[in-house]
Order: C-alpha cells, then structure tokens, then sequence
C-alpha cells in the first residue's frame, strides 16, 4: 500500500533523511517513533507529497508521490492525515469543515457532503457539535473532528503525526479509542506517536528513527521485547 524506498532527504547542507526504506502493508497499523528530530513529520509528509524529497521513491497504491504530478491532488485525496494542532479551519463551523474539501476536490454535492459529514460526526460521536465552531469544542473533540474530516474523504491510507500530544492528558483516551477503532476496522495507518500502550496494543509494527535514518523496523512485540539497538533501548528506558 505505501512503499517507500531508499528516500534521502536535505535542507540545504543538512540531511534531515538518509536512506530510508519501508513498507506498509494494506490493513497494516505502524507506529512511528524517535527522539525529537529524528525526521519522524518529514518522513509521513513525504508520503502524502507535503515535503519534496532529492533520492528515493515513494508509491501509495502503485502511484509514485514524487512525480504524481496532476494527480497529486487526488492522490493526497487518498491520503489522510491528522496533524498534532488539529488545524481545522477556524471560521467554518464543524459540518462545514467536514464538507469543504468533499465538495471542491470530489465535486460531490453539497446534501452529499453533509450526509457524508454528519455520518462520520456520529461516528466520533460530536453529532451535536456540527453547527458549532471549532473554538468551542475541546482539543480532544477537535481532533476527532479532524479525523472525521479526514475519513470524509475515503482514504485508503491515514497518517497521524503525534495526534495526541498536544493535548490534556484526559482526553487521550478519546482519540486514541477513535483511532483503534478504526485499525480494527481494518485502515492502513502509519502514525508518529509516543504513546507506547497504543502502540503495544494496536501497531503490528514499530519504526523507531534515529538522525533521519530508520535504526528499527520490526513487529511490535519484538521491538518492546528486545530492542536491537542502543538508541532505541535508551529511548524505551526513557519513555515507559
Ligand atoms: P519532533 O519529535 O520534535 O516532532 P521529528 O522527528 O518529527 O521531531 P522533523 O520535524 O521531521 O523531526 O525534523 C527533522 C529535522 O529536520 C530537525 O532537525 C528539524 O530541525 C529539521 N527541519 C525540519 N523542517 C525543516 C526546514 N523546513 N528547514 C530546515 N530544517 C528543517
Ligand atoms: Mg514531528
């Protein structure tokens, strides 16, 4: 579903990706984590073309991100993705936020969108919400709203940069039971985070990155057993 390889990445003199290489399968849910810095947002954005990349080759579906050209847009279409800020557009109230991007790059109609929104607004249960604007609603349900969003668009894919880190800790839980849900589903999820018991229950695989390259890339359960190597082992000893 997503193959990346051998992506090398530079701002100027500095190499923010050296070489990095993975697959995710269909159905498969990989966590992505690392020390700050370590190129774990830069690597997800180049997945959905948000940041060009100089060496390497990324295919969503068997469509290569690098060179999609005028299918970029539907391609990114494709690609859900659910940022640590939310970024919902502030002005636009919630069902509307939901149904912008439905209409403009899928043309679908606007009772279309609307039905497509509140469907998804159940789902995260903020049916009640829809009329309201963003500024009013919590961070967690502003992030569930952003999933929604992204979910309207029938992705095949969804990416999640540290989804939760931004908020209060009492409402982790709500987004992170928003996001099991749907890897049960079955969704194809790469997500930057470093909640390890989300990652310990739901990843079938870990990424740990270290200084732009991917140090491990192994299934969950021998990742958190034994940690090849030191950075990761250090990271883990830190982190849990
Ligand atoms: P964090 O855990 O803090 O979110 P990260 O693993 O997501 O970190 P990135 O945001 O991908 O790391 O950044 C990787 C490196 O690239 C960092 O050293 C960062 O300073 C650098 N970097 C990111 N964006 C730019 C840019 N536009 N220009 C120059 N350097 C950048
Ligand atoms: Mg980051």
């Amino acid at each position: 579903m997503i193959q990346i390889d051998h992506i090398s990445k530079h701002y100027g003199a500095f190499q923010v990706l050296t070489d990095c290489s993975t697959t995710v399968s269909k159905g498969e849910v990989v966590v992505v984590c690392g020390p700050s810095g370590s190129g774990k947002s830069t690597l997800i954005k180049c997945v959905n073309g948000l940041e060009p990349f100089q060496a390497g080759r990324i295919l969503v579906n068997g469509t290569s991100v690098g060179d999609a050209g005028s299918s970029l847009p539907k391609l990114r279409s494709q690609v859900g993705m659910v940022f640590q800020h939310f970024e919902l557009f502030p002005h636009l109230s919630i069902i509307d936020n939901l149904t912008l991007a439905q209409k403009h790059v899928l043309k679908r109609s606007t009772a279309e969108a609307v039905d497509k929104g509140m469907k998804l607004l159940e789902r995260v249960g903020l049916t009640a919400q829809a009329a309201k604007s963003p500024g009013q609603l919590s961070g967690g349900q502003q992030q569930r709203v952003a999933i929604a969003r992204a979910l309207c668009m029938d992705p095949i894919v969804m990416l999640f940069d540290e989804p939760t880190s931004a908020l209060d800790p009492e409402m982790v839980g709500e987004v992170l039971d928003v996001m099991t849900e749907l890897a049960q589903e079955g969704m194809t999820m790469m997500c930057v985070t470093h909640e390890m018991g989300f990652a310990r229950r739901v990843a079938d695989r870990v990424i740990f990155m270290d200084a732009g390259r991917i140090v491990e890339d192994r299934p969950k359960q021998d990742f958190f057993d034994h940690p090849a190597s030191e950075r990761a082992q250090q990271f883990l000893a830190r982190i849990l």
